[in-house]
């Protein structure tokens, strides 16, 4: 950490912040410019705390050296973690697209979509019990009833499940249908108590993307998981709030680098949440691969018109299949299986 003081300042108050650098166990390296006077912080980051130095008198900026992240950071883990899930291998070479509908309804739709699902190639299938719904009086999701209902149309198929986790009180459901892989859904990327608690679990989480997060808020949400003992987590880019009213949120897919160079973890993509419309799922599933997104999250309903939820953003089972087809030839161009 670099702390640059201010131009005026006295040696009681360079005294001050390297006795309280000392304290935390950091050793301080003094250089006196002719203008400014700026000390290094040497020794474990983590331990100084950062709004406390800047409130200390003649303290005019404090300038982080290493990343706030650490087991999440691919500085810290230099290879690329690959998840398995039952077998189901996501971050590695190949692509691995999830589909499913965004609620679980009924049993027959689900059994429907899981067998459009496999047909079409998905290796994983999607689909909310428990649903965070803008309106409480819109559909709030089957609840433990959809998770009973998903995991038996889904073991029918041998597809592992996803679904979003909303509240802790949801945990003992999810362990008990063997969820088998936990989302955390976008209003919760910053729900801390949530995070420390799939955390302390083993189960693969697909953390989304808050609606206005930064990449390192992301991170740093990550981090909760991860330090708590669980590091099975997968990046999910689901656009994020812009001025632009044409679509749903503005997918962004130059978040998909950024992300493979900092963190070890793999990166999907969730196009339906981003356009919010159906049509536009295709072209940014395409640029999603081709950008290096391990994977897609995509909304498919056996009959869209009927959804209860996100009808307009859901690809028919036949849509899907095209997709899947588009997409392999812009997998195997970056040598990737699909
Ligand atoms: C979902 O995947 O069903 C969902 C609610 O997505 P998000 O959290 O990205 O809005
Ligand atoms: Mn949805």
């Amino acid at each position: 950490m670099i702390i640059i003081m201010s131009s005026e300042i006295t040696d009681a108050q360079v005294e001050t912040v390297t006795q309280r650098l000392k304290a935390w166990g950091l050793e301080s390296n003094i250089s006196r410019g002719v203008e400014r006077t700026v000390i290094g912080a040497i020794g474990d980051e983590s331990r100084i705390d950062k709004e406390l130095l800047q409130a200390l008198p003649g303290v005019e900026q404090v300038i982080r050296v290493m990343k706030p992240y650490k087991m999440v950071a691919r500085s810290y883990h230099k290879d690329t973690t690959v998840i398995d899930v039952k077998g189901v291998k996501i971050g590695g070479s190949q692509v691995q697209i999830i589909g499913g509908p965004c609620s679980v309804e009924t049993q027959p739709q689900m059994d429907k979509a899981a067998e459009y699902a496999a047909a079409a190639g998905c290796h994983l299938m999607r689909g909310g019990a428990f649903k965070p719904r803008t309106s409480p009086y819109t559909f709030q999701g089957a609840g433990i009833e959809g998770l009973a209902m998903f995991r038996k149309a889904a073991d029918r198929f041998n597809l592992p499940i996803v679904t979003e986790l909303m509240d802790v009180r949801q945990i003992d459901a999810f362990l008990q249908y063997d969820v088998d892989v936990i989302q955390i859904g976008t209003r919760n990327m910053q729900n801390f108590d949530l995070l420390k608690e799939v955390g302390r679990l083993s189960k693969p989480v697909i953390l989304k993307r808050g609606m206005a997060a930064t990449i390192s808020e992301w991170l740093m949400a990550a981090e909760y998981i991860a330090a708590g003992g669980n590091q099975n987590i997968i990046f999910c880019e689901r656009g994020v709030r812009s001025f632009e009213t044409y679509y749903r949120n503005m997918l962004d897919v130059t978040a998909i680098p950024v992300l493979k160079k900092e963190t070890h973890l793999p990166v999907i993509v969730d196009p339906s949440h981003a356009g919010g419309k159906a049509w536009m799922v295709p072209a940014l599933s395409r640029a999603a691969i081709a950008a290096g997104a391990d994977g897609l999250l995509v909304e498919m309903h056996p009959t869209p018109c009927e959804a209860w939820c996100d009808a307009d953003q859901a690809l028919n089972p036949e849509e899907l299949v095209e997709l899947v087809g588009s997409l392999r030839g812009i997998a195997q161009a970056l040598g990737r299986t699909l």
